[in-house]
């Protein structure tokens, strides 16, 4: 599926999701539960795994919080990572509860000798540890007023950290270098990967709402993965983290990286359009992410659906499904080949049976 091939990095394995050495970039979140709540964390972890979250993070800014690791762990199926700031006691409690993986902000996470003592624990545990540098929290990045100086200084707050990991024989080291800048982070990212070949965690930090942030963190992530780079994803979005997984899936997607199972080719409606096209694609958006395994397809089931028969039938052609919009009724395509009439209402209830006798079937009938 790959239309290019991407940086050969190190391959690390979290909980058993390998990320890096060319595998099939990983699609990560982060809930926005209290995890002292552990129950509601893990109710929003099940929701997360059910849109095909990969690997999953959790906030501990205290240590009720570290202390329900392994309780949230007990009750999801993907490997947990746990984020941790300013207090490395916290991080230490997480690894001792069982995390896959721990996220440390270098902006914050303390002195050499704190960053050892976790080095040694993690080291025995067998998890990899993501030196995770935000924008935000390098007081440094303020004094210079150009992206370049700014990227060169959260490579080197990585940097730093990195050589105290090496330092300990320690290799199973994550990177990410977010800002909230474009330019900033990915001349921060082209600057790391040329520096060393540990697996890169990509995103475009505090990108915005899920309009706003969806686009920028395209925009961002799509300049890097293009150019080889990035071997996990976080897209982070205000808004209900389901959403960071399926604008992940889609970006990916497009860039030929992953398939979310499905890819719906629609028109943009004009005074020719008879069915209420722009609902019966938001509804068919909605039924096809909880269509189980489709994920699995390495191939996207191509949908067409078309607001009338004027381009429908062409963009059909190229669909393993679709229907154009007729008066009454639509037209059913598969394979390029009609097949008969549905009704409006009839669309999205038709469409997912037939995705769902492609996928028992497993053929391409
Ligand atoms: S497919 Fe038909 S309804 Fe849709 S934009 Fe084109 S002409 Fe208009």
């Amino acid at each position: 599926m790959e239309f290019y091939k991407r940086n050969q990095t190190r391959k690390i394995s979290v909980g058993g999701v390998v990320i890096g050495g060319g595998t099939p970039i990983v699609v990560q979140s982060m809930t926005n539960t209290n995890t002292k709540d552990w129950k509601t964390t893990v109710k929003q972890i099940k929701r997360l795994e059910e849109v095909g979250c990969e690997i999953v993070r959790v906030s501990l800014p205290d240590m009720e919080s570290a202390y329900n690791v392994s309780k949230i762990k007990k009750n999801i199926k993907i490997p947990l990572a746990a984020d941790v700031h300013f207090d490395y006691t916290i991080a230490l409690e997480a690894i001792k509860q069982g995390v896959d993986k721990l996220r440390i902000n270098p902006g914050n996470i303390g002195s050499k000798d704190k960053i050892e003592i976790l080095v040694k624990e993690a080291k025995k545990a067998h998890i990899p540890i993501r030196i995770g540098v935000n924008a935000g929290s390098l007081k440094e990045v303020r004094k210079f007023p150009d992206n370049a100086s700014r990227a060169k200084v959260l490579v080197n707050a990585a940097m730093d950290r990195v050589k105290i990991l090496e330092k300990h024989d320690f290799f199973d080291i994550v990177v990410s270098l977010k800002a909230s800048n474009i330019d900033t982070t990915v001349q921060a990212y082209k600057i790391f990967a040329s520096k060393r070949n540990y697996p890169l965690h990509l995103g475009i930090t505090e990108s915005g709402s899920i309009f706003n942030g969806a686009i920028k963190s395209s925009a961002g992530l799509g300049i890097m993965l293009y150019d080889r780079i990035g071997d996990t994803v976080r897209v982070s979005l205000t808004a209900d983290p389901v959403e960071e997984v399926k604008v992940a899936y889609s970006l990916l997607q497009s860039l030929e990286l992953r398939s979310s199972g499905i890819e719906i080719i629609s028109c943009p409606t004009c005074s020719r359009t008879q069915v209420d096209l722009i609902k019966i694609v938001s509804d068919m958006e909605k039924r096809a992410a909880t269509i189980k395994d489709l994920r699995k397809l390495s191939k996207p089931i191509k949908i067409a659906m078309m607001g009338c028969v004027v381009n429908g039938p062409g963009e059909a052609k190229d669909a393993d499904f679709g229907i154009a919009g007729g008066k009454d009724a639509g037209i059913l395509f598969k394979n390029g080949e009609i097949i008969g009439k549905v009704k409006p209402g009839n669309w999205v209830p038709k469409l997912v049976s037939m995705i769902k006798d492609r996928l028992s079937n497993n053929s391409e009938d």
